[in-house]
This record gives C-alpha cells, sequence and structure tokens, in this order.
C-alpha cells in the first residue's frame, strides 16, 4: 500500500510482484488506521495476504519501525502507525520512505532486474531518492540516505521545504515545472501562444501532455527539467559509480522527451569513466512501483 495524504493505493500483489487487484480510496487521518485494515480485509477476500508492505512520503527509522517525519501523518499517528496496523490488520508490518519502496520493486521486479547496484529516484510532487548496494538497501547511518532531491542545483535560487535554497526540488518536481511554465508564461509574449496558456489550472501531466502533441513551448519546459535532473544525476554518477540509475515518479510519464535531455546532461556534466559505466533508464512499474515495492520488501521480510 501507499499513503500519499489524503489517498491510498492498494494492490494485491503475488510473490512474483503481479498486480492481481487494486483499490483506491481517500482516507481521513482521524479514522486512517481501520479504514487501511478494511481495505486489506477487502483484497484479502481476493486472495491470501500473508503480509503487508506499507509506503509513506517521510523519513521511516527502519531500526524501531517509527515515522519521524511525514507531512502527510497526523503527529500523534508518526509514532505509533506500525503497532497500529499490526494490531489492525493481524499481518507482518513493513513500513518504508516511498522512495525506498518504489527503488526496492524496480530492483527486484522492474527495470532494476539483474543488477546489483542501483540508484533509485522517484520525481512528483517532491523528489526522493534511495540507493541500493549489494542487493541492500542501503539507508544511511540513521536511515535517510538517498535524499537527491536536496541536492543544491541553483545556489541563487528559490528556498526549499528543507530550509536550504536552490534544490533540485525546488526546480524540477511536478509543482515546480507549474511555476517555472506559469513565470515564463507571464514574462514571455511569444510562450503566450503555447496551448498552456489557454488553460488556467494546469499541472505538470498537462505540460508533459502538450509536449508529446509538439507544443514548442511545453517541451522546452520538459528539457529544461531534464537538464536539471540531469545535473542532479551527473552528482550521483561522480558520488557512486552506480551500475543502473532508474528514474521513475509522475514526471517521468513524459517519456523520452524528458529522460534523453537528462542523459545528455549527465552526459555532459559527469566524470566519463563513471558516467560510462552507469546505464540510466526509466523505471518499469510506473504507478505501482511503491505498492508493489512494498508488497516486494514484506515478502522479503517474511521470507528472512
Ligand atoms: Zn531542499
Amino acid at each position: 500500500m501507499y499513503y500519499s495524504g489524503p489517498n491510498l493505493q492498494a494492490a494485491l500483489v503475488n510473490d512474483a510482484g503481479e498486480v492481481l487487484e487494486r483499490r483506491e480510496t481517500a482516507i481521513s487521518p482521524d479514522t486512517m488506521v481501520q479504514q487501511i485494515a478494511a481495505v486489506a480485509r477487502e483484497l484479502g477476500s481476493h486472495g491470501d495476504v500473508s503480509a503487508l508492505g506499507f509506503g509513506i512520503p517521510g523519513l521511516v527509522n527502519r531500526q524501531t519501525d517509527v515515522v519521524i517525519v511525514s507531512p502527510d501523518l497526523p503527529t500523534g499517528i508518526r509514532e505509533n502507525l506500525h503497532k497500529a496496523l499490526t494490531e489492525a490488520t493481524g499481518l507482518r508490518v513493513e513500513l518504508e520512505n516511498d522512495a525506498n519502496a518504489a527503488a526496492y520493486g524496480e530492483f527486484k521486479v522492474g527495470a532494476g532486474r539483474g543488477s546489483h547496484n542501483i540508484f533509485y529516484m522517484m520525481i512528483g510532487n517532491g523528489i526522493g531518492g534511495a540507493i541500493i548496494l549489494d542487493g541492500k538497501l542501503w539507508t544511511g547511518s540513521s536511515g535517510f540516505a538517498g535524499e537527491v532531491g536536496h541536492i543544491t542545483i541553483d545556489t541563487e535560487g528559490l528556498e526549499c521545504v528543507c530550509g536550504n535554497t536552490g534544490c533540485l526540488e525546488t526546480v524540477a518536481s511536478a509543482p515546480s515545472i507549474v511555476r517555472r511554465a506559469r513565470e515564463r508564461l507571464n514574462r514571455d509574449s511569444t510562450s503566450s501562444l503555447s496551448r498552456l496558456g489557454l488553460k488556467k489550472g494546469f499541472t505538470a501531466d498537462d505540460v508533459a501532455h502538450e509536449a508529446k502533441e509538439g507544443d514548442d513551448f511545453a517541451l522546452m519546459m520538459i528539457e529544461r527539467t531534464g537538464k536539471y535532473i540531469g545535473t542532479g544525476v551527473a552528482s550521483v554518477i561522480n558520488l557512486l559509480n552506480i551500475e543502473r540509475i532508474i528514474l521513475g515518479g509522475g514526471v517521468m510519464d513524459a517519456g523520452d522527451l524528458i529522460l534523453n535531455p537528462i542523459i545528455q546532461e549527465a552526459k555532459r556534466r559527469a566524470f566519463q569513466p563513471c558516467f560510462e559505466a552507469t546505464k540510466i533508464v526509466a523505471g518499469k512499474l510506473g504507478r505501482d512501483a511503491i505498492t508493489v515495492g512494498a508488497a516486494m520488501l514484506a515478502r522479503d521480510a517474511l521470507a528472512s
């Protein structure tokens, strides 16, 4: 399962990582545990459920199973979420940061299959990252490794939610793409010819869609976003000399339109021997990455 307030995305996943059933529902913070347990029971009526994997945006201490930071969860529930879910469902529960869960999913049954070391980047409403070394999630000395969205890209840039300025997330997350597009539409008269200018409340998905339809302005916005991401990717390549970098999250729905500029920019900026040793690919699990990955974490926790 994956909770990103207020939506719960749930799936019944078999041992091979295939999705058999899906449920999506809005849940309220006050009754979230009961509602999650009800969805688990519902899915359980379609097949034997042996464990529950749960991904959330935020930081999870995997030693204590305590949620340290999560803007989507009410304060009262963070510390006890794992225990409450275990009690309410009667299942073994694995709680994990969403990017870590998605990385594990791609590693086990998606674009990372067959590799030993991967870096996963999830580019959506925020930008998260995860590192798998020698087949295991490497979460750092206190569980928070891989925060690639908070790598500084522009020292003169905007303030980020983390308190730093000019983080990758402030230019390449979905809301940042919309903000940059809007700013440009406002100040540049030629860009007002873009079809995006006709839509009031457009989203990052709309920008990607118009780019695919051949809108020059939308295409330029996607390419520039790709350049920012590629700049971050180059740093990751230099730092880790990693086998594969897998890019997922909603922003990657733009497909090759964004993947190609990411690869080009990473090539331009990374140390060449490191770049040549790294494959940069799009994720294969799409929007199921977190739910499937959480399920695979639960599957493997049961087996260990
Ligand atoms: Zn930041």
